[in-house]
Order: structure tokens, then sequence, then C-alpha cells
């Protein structure tokens, strides 16, 4: 690519807006030229804005932004057609179909249109084909831009083993009990007094979202049309006091019987999908599986991969249902943005946006 194309990241103030910044700031295709974040930041210099919480200082030249209104009147600095949100739920809802309909390309990290037909729930290693929805959504809203959605961070944590075991060995159900990272409740998130030396058992509407989502995920795509995988599911997502790295322990029937030597072989056999094989930001081993029988854990876990990977293990026969596996994500990059960042290098590489 000659020139890079540039990029916009609505809410780049917050946790995964950091994210983004952190991404995308020496991304080969990409150059940050708009951010923009709320009323609290809006016309103030994005480094004087921003309670930056990772390592170092926010990249000087992105800390001399001033931050934009997120309107999609934004100055963006050239034709663009991509932006990575990183809004919270009820902005989203309001202001990314004003985006797509401006042009944009909107790879968000919110929920509310996650689960809307046409737009897909994209994870390159999981459901690439899935793109082919975009232009059904374009059609149908009369968009000359789009929304592609994150899956949640905590269905992000389980779903590539489950779609390596649906497609080796089938997949009827799954049981899934997430152990969730601090961070994925933004900042301030959780109150230390709630959280540390405690877990508490509940997290807003994820139950539901872990037990939707990965049917969409998992289901197929024909000319655009999306047909929803047939797995019964049951979820219980809980807050333990992590920083980063969503663990989810998954229980799973499977349409035939495997070993627990067969199931580790389709993790280790595994192929990631030939389209997303040459993306600048994909890594050359998404799924590890580890023989340990303590890993994957958060603190050892969670940045393989440039925190990209899936670090699954403890491969186990299940005593009511057929195999159990633990599985671990990195939940602001692989779950949040770096994930994101992956979806708008897909639809590049597929001469979908910014050609
Ligand atoms: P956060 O740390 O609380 O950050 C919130 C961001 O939203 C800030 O940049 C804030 O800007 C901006 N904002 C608030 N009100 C706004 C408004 N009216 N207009 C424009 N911007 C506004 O939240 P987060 O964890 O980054 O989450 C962002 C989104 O990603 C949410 O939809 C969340 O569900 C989703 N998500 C989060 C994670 C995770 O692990 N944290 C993972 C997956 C998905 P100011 O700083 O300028 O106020």
């Amino acid at each position: 690519m000659n020139k890079k194309i540039p990029v916009g990241i609505l809410a780049a103030t917050g946790t995964v807006g950091q994210r983004f910044v952190q991404l995308l700031v020496d991304h080969p295709w990409f150059e940050i030229t708009a951010v923009t974040g709320s009323a609290r930041t809006v016309g103030r210099p994005y480094g004087e804005g921003v309670n930056w919480k990772l390592e170092g200082d926010p990249p000087a030249h992105i800390a001399d932004m001033i931050v934009q209104p997120t309107e999609p009147n934004l100055q963006i600095g050239g034709e663009t057609p991509i932006l990575f949100s990183a809004l919270p739920t009820a902005q989203a809802r309001e202001l990314e179909p004003a985006f797509a309909e401006a042009g944009y390309a909107v790879f968000t990290n919110a929920s509310p249109f996650r689960m809307t037909e046409n737009v897909p729930l994209l994870i390159p290693e999981v459901n690439p084909n899935h793109i082919e929805m975009i232009p059904v959504q374009q059609a149908a809203n009369g968009w000359r831009g789009c929304i592609v959605a994150n899956a949640n961070c905590s269905t992000t944590s389980a779903v590539l083993p489950l779609k390596v075991w649906q497609e080796a060995f089938g997949l009827e159900a799954a049981i899934m009990t997430t152990l969730q990272a601090i961070s994925g409740a933004g900042y301030p998130g959780v109150p230390s007094l709630d959280i540390l030396g405690n877990v508490v058992p509940y997290i807003g509407k994820e139950d539901g979202k872990l037990e939707t989502e990965p049917k969409k995920l998992l289901g197929s795509v024909v000319d655009g049309k999306l047909a929803m995988a047939d797995i019964k599911l049951s979820a219980q997502a809980n807050r333990v006091p992590v920083v980063d790295g969503h663990l989810a322990s998954v229980s799973v029937k499977l349409s035939r019987p495997a070993t627990v030597e067969e199931g580790i072989a389709a993790f280790e056999e595994w192929q990631m999908p030939e389209m997303i094989r040459a993306l600048p930001s994909v890594v050359k081993r998404p799924l590890i599986y580890r023989p340990e029988p303590d890993r994957p854990q958060p603190r050892l876990d969670s940045n393989s991969g440039n925190g990209l990977a899936w670090t699954v293990g403890k491969v186990v026969d299940c005593g009511v249902l057929d195999l159990k596996f633990m599985s671990l994500t990195h939940n602001t990059l692989r779950g949040a943005a770096s994930g994101s960042v992956l979806n708008a290098e897909l639809l590049v590489s597929q001469g979908m946006v910014g050609s």
C-alpha cells in the first residue's frame, strides 16, 4: 500500500479508544487523523483530556490533536472511509448509523447492532465470509458506508475453540462460565471496594450476549443471508479481580464423540482461513494450546500473540456433556480494539473499503 488510509477513532479517550491509539499509531496501512470524545474532552488537546492508562505517554503527535465532537461532519483530513468506534452503547446506537449513512465504514466495539440482520459480527479467524452481509446491509439501508461489529469480549474468549470443534466434530450445546477482567468495564469501572478480594457474579446483560452471539458467529452466510447455528447455549458471567484477560470455562456436547486427544489435536492442527493470512495484524499462531494443567492464566497468557491469540488448555472429559476446555483472550485487544483493526484490514484487503 503506497499511501496510508486516514482513519478516525470515535471515543478515543476511553479504555478501548486508548488501545486503538496504541495499535494504529504505527500501523502500516492506517494513519490516525481524527480523534473524538464527549463534551468533557472536545476542543482540548488529546493528551490533556485523556486519562492515559497504558504504559508510557500517549504518542506525541496524537497528544497534540484536538479532540473533535462525535459528529458525521468530522474533520478527518482527506477522504477516509474508516472509523473505529469505542463509543458507549447509547451513543453508538444513535450515532453509528449516521456515520454509516455519511459514507463511513464503522468498525464498532459497542453492542447495539451486533445482532442486527445484515451487520456482520466479525472475527476474521472464525467467520471471515460474513463480510458478504455488507452489500446487503448497504442496499437495505441506502448507505454508502456500513457497520461491522465486534463480538462481546467474553463471547470472543470462547468462540474460536468452539468454531474449531464445530468444524471437527459438530457442536450441539455449550455451557460457559466466564471469569472477566476489570478493564472490561471501562474506566473507572468497578469500584475497588466491590471487586478487591471478591468475585461479582453479575455483569449487566453479559449472560444473554454469551447465549446469543456465538449462534451468529458460528452460523453460515449464503448470498449475504445469515442462518444462525443451531446450538444450545447456557452462560454465567463473573467479574474477577484481574486487570486484563477474560477466561472462559466451557463444557460442550458434540455431534459425534471425540476423545480428549482428538479435541487437543483439533486445536493444534487448526489452520487459519486462507483469506486472512496476509493481513498485517494477523499473528502466526492465533490459537495456542498449552498442555500444562494450570494454563491458561490471565497474567501469563493474555498478551500472547500481541494480545491477539486465544490460549486454550485443560482439555478434559466432561462428566455431564462430552469435553471441557479453558480459553483466554485479552479483552481490550483481541476482544475489542485489535479485533476491530483486523476487521478493517480484512475489508481493505477485499477491496470493500479504502480503494
Ligand atoms: P470507557 O473507558 O468508559 O470510555 C468511554 C469513552 O466514551 C470515552 O472515550 C468517553 O469520552 C466516550 N464518551 C462518553 N460519552 C460520550 C458521548 N456522549 N459522545 C462521545 N463520546 C462519549 O469505556 P470502554 O471500556 O472504552 O468501552 C467503550 C465501548 O467498547 C463500550 O461500548 C463497551 O461496551 C465496548 N467494549 C469494551 C471492552 C473492554 O474490554 N473495555 C471490550 C469490548 C467492547 P471522554 O473521555 O471524552 O468522556
